[in-house]
């Protein structure tokens, strides 16, 4: 099955678009928001979707009206609610901003490493810096990158 993860930071919004087989799960929001919560949020809609409907036996039909996953709505509306579950705030100083800044890492990210602690970057105010972050959400260590693209 394909697979991917695509970011997208245009002007005052980020875009995540997650690509499985032959769907295409996005979502959105003001700059403000980390991707590792808009990324958090898209595994979850995939799988509550997955659980609630045989997607591959409705495809299949060939012509699928809208209003079929439209009860699907509400359960996002949960999982937004639930957000916070999915997450965890790592604390993490920046010597560029000598500030201390709430890193939001998935939990999901620190359950399936293979291997610890789990390098997180972390792109904000024109620099970035990585963060190794440790089996409990903890912090092991900070350094400033470079960037390029
Ligand atoms: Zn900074």
């Amino acid at each position: 099955m394909t697979r991917g993860i695509y970011f997208l930071n245009k002007g005052t919004i980020k875009i995540v678009y997650i690509r499985k087989g032959i769907l295409l799960y996005t979502i959105g929001s003001n700059e403000n928001v980390q991707f590792q919560l808009l990324e958090a949020l898209l595994e979850e809609i995939d799988l509550k979707f997955n659980e609630m409907y045989a997607v591959d036996v409705i495809l299949s039909y060939g012509k699928v009206g809208e209003t079929v996953f439209k009860d699907f709505t509400s359960k996002v509306n949960e999982i937004i609610e639930k957000a916070e579950e999915l997450i965890n705030p790592v604390d993490v100083f920046c010597r560029v901003c000598k500030r201390t800044l709430p890193i939001l890492v998935k939990k999901s990210l620190i359950k399936n490493a293979t291997s610890y602690p789990v390098p997180v970057v972390f792109v904000h105010a024109g620099h970035a810096v990585v963060v190794y972050v440790d089996q409990n959400f903890v912090m092991r260590g900070v350094e400033l990158v470079n960037m390029n693209g």
